[in-house]
């Protein structure tokens, strides 16, 4: 069997990665935070379609809680590793740069940027070792041009992309991928306060985007066909 572990795969386009990643064969290890309510769910509906499923709670902002987790889980596989890791966890503390404070800046750097390093850097010599392997960053569009008032987000999501072309090239001679996805705006609780509306208006394809189509883009970056790309951030926007 060969798992996969989506960060913050309980609810919006970590589920959908999970989901889709299950159908491919994987056995899926579900990271959440919280909603525990919303991760149980995302199980049983793997579950309930043939497919494998665990949950792996643990706050991916928190080393000590990162280190302890996996520690947990190779117990319970001692025969297995992480073929497949997807660094989806993100959260959005908007502010404008002259009032953000101190907690806004770090919550969000903790959540992307340094869970990527944290959970990477533990999960990455058993994918060297085994030869074969798959790191996704979930980036965002904002890290490409930047946002207004997300001065914090655009900033961890655009270091993640440097971060992906610099260990590509550090792994892949081990066959091991580092690509990254970045999203515009996808249909998600993440972006339920926004005015889609007005929003839509911006994007040439006049919709939001469902968390299904970066799934299987990810699916896809995952997957033996995509052996050959690495180093890559690929943008998901309808055109925007
Ligand atoms: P979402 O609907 O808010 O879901 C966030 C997920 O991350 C939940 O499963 C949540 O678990 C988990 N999570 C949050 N903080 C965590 C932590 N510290 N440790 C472990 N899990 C944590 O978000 P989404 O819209 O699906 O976004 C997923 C990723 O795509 C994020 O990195 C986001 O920045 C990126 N993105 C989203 C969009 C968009 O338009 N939606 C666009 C570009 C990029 P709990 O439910 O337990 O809290």
């Amino acid at each position: 069997m060969k798992y996969a572990l989506i960060t913050g795969g309980s609810r919006g386009i970590g589920r959908a990665i999970a989901i889709k990643l299950a159908k491919q064969g994987y056995a899926v290890v579900i990271n959440y935070l919280n909603n525990d309510e919303a991760a149980k769910h995302t199980l049983e509906q793997i579950v309930a379609e043939g497919g494998q499923a665990e949950l792996l709670r643990f706050d991916v902002g928190q080393p000590e809680a990162i280190e302890q987790a996996v520690e947990e889980w190779q117990q319970r596989h001692p025969d297995e590793y992480i073929d497949v890791l997807v660094n989806n966890a993100g959260i959005r503390r908007d502010n404008l740069m002259v009032f953000m404070q101190n907690e806004e800046w770090n919550s969000v750097l903790q959540t992307s940027l340094n869970a990527f390093f944290h959970l990477t850097r533990r999960l990455l010599k058993d994918m060297l070792t085994h030869r074969h392997g798959r790191i996704v960053n979930i980036s965002s569009v904002s890290g490409l041009k930047g946002m207004a008032g997300q001065v914090n987000y655009s900033a961890a999501k655009a270091a993640l992309i440097g971060a992906t072309k610099a260990l590509a090239q550090e792994v892949a001679a081990r066959k091991v991928t580092v690509n990254a996805v970045a999203p515009g705006f996808i249909e998600s609780d993440m972006t339920g306060d926004l005015d889609q509306g007005e929003l839509k208006k911006l994007v040439p394809m006049k919709r939001f985007g469902k968390a299904e189509e970066v799934a299987a883009l990810v699916a896809f970056l995952a997957s033996d066909e995509a052996a050959y790309i690495t180093g890559e951030t690929i943008a998901i926007t309808g055109g925007l």
